[in-house]
């Protein structure tokens, strides 16, 4: 193939402008982004040499090598990985096949640490090189093709890049980076070089080498001789002994993996040996993601097995009710060729899964129940993001109910938030049967929902529910700890040993009196009230509204009619 040129896809021109322009200031992200792409080429290789060790040729070590050269002010990030084909430095550097182009775009508006993260959330961190660079050349060659099928893909990242067949000896591919003067001035240097890798990608597994330097007397100035060394730790971190691993150095690889710019709300490590072997490292994080409430999205955990990366997202390994878990889980029993439909059915996943949830509920609970004021806000916290999504942990996931329903929290006619079916508990009253509570689209409606009345009056606790799933989660908890739940808006309401005999016998002798008039109700309301009675639940308003026992209450029938059913 003789050189063509080509013009970028549309978005790919809006991509890059943006790139360069949003984050010029936190420039040495793309070494992050160019090495983490090396390191996926990498992992790519390994995966499918399993089936074709023909692949490595005759080099097995993976690796990535950073150099650079003064004189042309050129920076080279080299990998040994799987490499391209023309048709595919066509497709991965030409468009942008990911969905979400037009929502990232939106997104970058100057919060330079935010624009940061999203740029590697979006999968467009190759484009970042045009932030220092004035040209991209990219020399490919993928594994298992001849030398003679190498592609030189080059771009000034305006609005066209070229392609041609190059003669390519080592498989992987090379990312020449033609710096501009001022990024040349500040990045052609080990040491510049050295600590931003040391920064971003000390996890990452491979190892990064660099050329060694050396002070040359005669010349007075550092030289290089053709050595190269390891430039980062080059142990995934999950490998390494709990206690030789910093609070710091989790929340950068929390960082790394979620591209999130904060740090981890609560993160947990353990090797877990027995019937089925495997490392997890959990993180909670501390925001919810836009697209939490997607069920469809798929987790957070990376799987690895024998620390060879399988897949990104493999949601088997966590209930859809712990989507917001990110993390890595690194199995010793399961085999390397696993798919995703393999893993459905594993009973290895399966005890992993398990595992895996015992300790994340095991997480919030040690926040949940903990007496430092620090881990009870942080809890705090993590419910006003989340608990509307753990809360379908209560139809999901049977096992686990109990240790559910004590992490949920309420706001109740007692409190504004936070209150616990624990808490509730021990306000109950001398004589009080049930849990009590009431459901509403909003907390002004359920505050002055005319079912409290009595409750009010009698200093009965009730709580207010206003999430979208609390009806449904209801519907599967039906008590706590042997505490019935009962919602004041339906059936007639037993106030039990609350009501005094002086009030039923007054309600018995107002329904003898009122009989005329309820008939009379009931019969105008005949096609769309079961029946009308006379109730001692209110005290200021003359009339409410209640569902039978039996049937869904009114709040749920709405948000089903609202949903179309
Ligand atoms: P992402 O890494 O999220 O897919 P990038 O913009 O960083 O997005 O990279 C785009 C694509 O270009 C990658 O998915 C990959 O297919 C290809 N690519 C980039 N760098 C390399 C490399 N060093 N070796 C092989 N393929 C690469
Ligand atoms: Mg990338």
């Amino acid at each position: 193939m003789s050189k063509h040129t080509h013009a970028f896809q549309a978005e790919v021109k809006q991509i890059l402008h943006l790139v360069t322009h949003a984050l010029y200031s936190n420039k040495e992200i793309f070494l992050r982004e160019l090495v983490s792409n090396a390191s996926d080429a990498c992992d790519k290789l390994r995966f499918e040499a399993l089936d074709n060790a023909a692949l490595y040729e005759d080099q097995p070590n993976l690796e990535v090598r950073v150099f650079f050269d003064p004189d042309a002010k050129t920076l080279t990030i080299r990998d040994n990985g799987v490499g391209m084909s023309a048709e595919e430095a066509a497709a991965n550097l030409g468009t942008i096949a990911k969905s979400g182009t037009r929502e990232f775009m939106a997104k970058l508006e100057g919060d330079q640490k935010k624009d940061a993260q999203l740029i590697g959330q979006f999968g467009v961190g190759f484009y970042s090189g045009f932030i220092v660079a004035d040209r991209i050349t990219v020399e490919t060659r993928r594994a298992g093709l001849p030398a003679s099928e190498g592609v030189r893909w080059s771009s000034e990242g305006t609005g066209e890049y070229e392609l041609e067949t190059i003669e390519k000896a080592g498989r992987g591919t090379d990312i020449i980076l033609h710096l501009r003067d001022e990024d040349a001035a500040e990045f052609l240097s080990t040491w510049r070089l050295k600590s931003t890798i040391g920064k971003y990608s000390d996890h990452i597994s491979l190892p990064i080498l660099m050329e060694k330097e050396e002070w040359d007397s005669e010349k007075n100035e550092q030289v290089r001789k053709g050595e190269w060394e390891t430039v980062n730790k080059a142990a995934a971190l999950w490998t390494r002994s709990k206690s030789d691993i910093t609070d710091a150095e989790y929340r950068d690889f929390y960082q790394q993996i979620s591209y999130d710019a904060e740090a981890p709300l609560a993160y947990t490590h353990n090797r877990v040996e027995g019937r089925s072997e495997y490392t997890q490292l959990l993180f909670v994080p501390k925001k919810a993601p836009m697209d939490l409430w997607n069920r469809d999205k798929r987790g957070g955990v990376k799987l690895y097995v024998k620390r060879v990366f399988i897949m990104d997202d493999a949601e088997a390994l966590m209930p859809a009710y712990l989507r917001f878990v990110k993390g890595v889980i690194d199995s010793a029993d399961l085999p390397l060729n696993v798919s995703r439909e393999l893993l459905q059915e594993s009973r290895d996943v399966k005890a992993i899964r398990e595992g895996s949830t015992k300790r994340v509920l095991g997480m919030l609970e040690s926040l949940a129940d903990s007496d430092s004021a620090d881990d009870k806000a942080k809890y705090a916290d993590f419910w006003k993001e989340f608990g509307a999504v753990l809360k379908e942990g209560l139809g999901e996931d049977f096992q686990n109910k109990e240790r559910l329903a004590k992490l949920l929290r309420f706001a109740s006619t007692h409190a504004d938030s936070g209150v616990s079916f624990a808490d509730y508990v021990s306000r109950m009253k001398e004589g009080q049967e049930a849990i009590y509570y009431v459901t509403a689209d909003t907390m002004a409606a359920a505050k002055s929902s005319p079912q409290l009345e009595i409750f009010k009056k009698k200093g009965i606790e009730v709580l207010l529910l206003t999430d979208r799933v609390d009806e449904w989660m209801l519907s599967h908890l039906h008590e706590f700890e042997g505490q019935s739940l009962q919602n004041v808006a339906k059936g007639a309401v037993d106030l039990g040993q609350l009501q005094d005999e002086a009030e039923k016998k007054a309600a018995e002798e107002a329904a003898e009196a009122f009989k005329p008039t309820l008939d009379k109700l009931k019969d105008a309301l005949k096609d769309r009230a079961k029946d009308v009675r006379v109730t001692t639940r209110l005290v200021d308003s003359p009339a409410c509204l209640v569902a039978d026992e039996h049937d869904m209450s009114g709040h749920l029938a709405r948000l089903l009619k609202q949903a179309g059913q």
